[in-house]
């Protein structure tokens, strides 16, 4: 298997086009097969200079190793217009290809001439290619003198009429179309780069292709492809066309109603947010592929295991931010308490002053079970200092009129405790209760409220056991003189 992701370096590398990566990688990967990556720079006029930087930082981050790249040899098109005017060279040879040197006015020209109620836009076609000026229609002299005095000129494909093509989509099965209804395409344009259509084709042919899977909206253009390689005497490879990305609210997912949608589109902004890059990977394996089974959470090496074509499906997929966040935490849970710390320090420390490395882990491993990303160890402040504040709401709910006399009587009762463990703390805070004639809910939200600010958290007992004796005994004093 060969397989290629085949991006136009005119944007930063969009999640959909992450999606259309990763199925490809996954292919190479299960298969032993090679994983090219191929930038189909053609189109000048919407060339973005540091866009084929970010395409590769973008399949760093997320792991997806590659085989054959621009950096290993010549996978850039605009290096290989040689390639392609060879290409073209044969075609206009064996009368498949034709040069014409139709202005764009002429060609608006004719369209309006030719435009009827049942055929409002004319192509320049087997029906109307007599008419214009190319080397089917002008004398082989004129088209001599064209040539020489620099006219500029397009090659176009010769599009017979009267046969039908089909192909197979491994995803949607089989796809026919008439020729009749096909134009003659443009393969070389009158820059001198060849088009999208003639540079693709070319090019997985010459890279040895052998499954071409992208993204649906490329399915209109493959009877195009299909055309080219027949013109060649090329064999086809399987195609595969993944279903669309829509917005939560339908339609595709566009930049702009993902904008709306408060959907980060590029890679690079859940690369920023601090997502982990097996997660959106796994969340992204699933918008489109359905794994068969009950499991949802992969992780990368699972999903090679896992991943077959014939299990994607055709129907749009809609983009569910909180399903995302969802696995994020599932996938923080399986990574070490001490790796989620390391790579919160510097934020920490920008945070709280100076965190020893040891307590942030020991932070990690308190909230594991509480965090959908691993920038929320930061938001956690009552870990790290004293809280400056005591929510509200909680303080209304839970900060009753024999509060300051329980929480101080445990705050006595734990100065004197030789056992700092849980039950330790558990039995001791019951025993205070009890002697106030309590139940124990009177200690536990209060002394929760006092020590952290906040009315939720991890177990109270394991808290108190990370914040230690002075902290706890401090931090009880000062929030019975402050709710006073
Ligand atoms: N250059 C096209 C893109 O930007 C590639 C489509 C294909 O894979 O053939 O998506």
């Amino acid at each position: 298997m060969r397989v290629r992701f085949a991006p136009s370096p005119t944007g930063y590398l969009h999640i959909g086009g992450l999606r259309t990566a990763l199925y490809n990688w996954l292919l190479a990967r299960s298969s032993g097969g090679v994983f090219i990556l191929r930038i189909e720079d053609t189109d000048r006029s919407r060339f973005v200079a540091d866009a084929e930087q970010d395409i590769m930082d973008s399949l760093q981050w997320a792991g997806l190793d590659i085989d054959e790249s621009p950096e290993k040899g010549s996978y850039r098109q605009s290096e290989r217009t040689d390639v392609y005017n060879a290409a073209l060279g044969r075609l206009l040879a064996d009368g498949r290809a034709y040069v014409a040197f139709d202005t764009p006015e002429e060609i608006e020209d004719m369209r309006s001439r030719l435009a009827t109620d049942t055929n409002p836009n004319p192509r320049y076609d087997w029906t109307t290619r007599s008419s214009m000026k190319n080397s089917l229609s002008l004398s082989p002299d004129e088209v001599a003198v064209r040539q020489k005095r620099g006219d500029p000129y397009v090659v176009r494909l010769r599009v017979d009429p009267g046969s039908v093509v089909r192909f197979t989509d491994v995803v949607r099965g089989e796809v026919s179309f008439r020729t009749d209804d096909v134009d003659d395409q443009i393969l070389r344009k009158s820059d001198g780069l060849p088009t999208y259509h003639l540079a693709n084709v070319v090019d997985d042919h010459d890279m040895q292709i052998s499954h071409v899977i992208r993204g649906e909206e490329w399915l209109s253009s493959t009877p195009k492809h299909v055309l080219l390689y027949e013109a060649f005497g090329w064999d086809v490879p399987q195609m595969a066309h993944l279903p669309l990305i829509l917005s939560p609210t339908g339609g595709k997912l566009s930049k702009r109603n993902a904008d709306k949608e408060g959907i980060p589109v590029f890679v690079r902004d859940y690369m920023a947010a601090g997502y982990e890059p097996e997660a959106l990977l796994n969340y992204l394996a699933l918008l489109g592929w359905h794994p068969g089974g009950e499991q949802e959470v992969f992780s990368l090496r699972g999903l090679v295991d896992a991943f077959s074509l014939d299990r994607v499906g055709q129907s749009g997929v809609q983009f569910d931010k909180d399903k995302l966040a969802w696995f994020n935490g599932q996938h923080l849970r399986r990574s070490a308490p001490s790796d989620i710390a390391r790579g919160q320090m510097n934020a920490l420390c920008a945070a709280y002053g100076d965190v020893d490395e040891e307590r942030a882990v020991e932070a990690a491993s308190l909230m594991h079970e509480r965090m959908a990303f691993a920038s929320d160890l930061v938001g956690f402040e009552y870990l790290f200092q004293a809280p400056t504040g005591w929510d509200e709401a909680a303080v209304k709910k839970r900060w009753k009129d024999d509060s300051p006399a329980l929480v101080l009587a445990y705050r006595d009762a734990l100065l004197e405790l030789d056992d700092w463990t849980a039950p330790s703390l558990e039995a001791c805070l019951r025993k205070v209760a009890e002697e106030h004639k309590a139940g124990a809910g009177r200690l536990i939200h209060p002394v929760r409220l006092a020590v952290s600010g906040v009315s939720y958290g991890p177990g109270l007992f394991d808290l108190l056991i990370f914040l230690g004796r002075d902290a706890v005994c401090s931090r009880l004093e000062r929030a019975v003189k402050a709710l006073a």
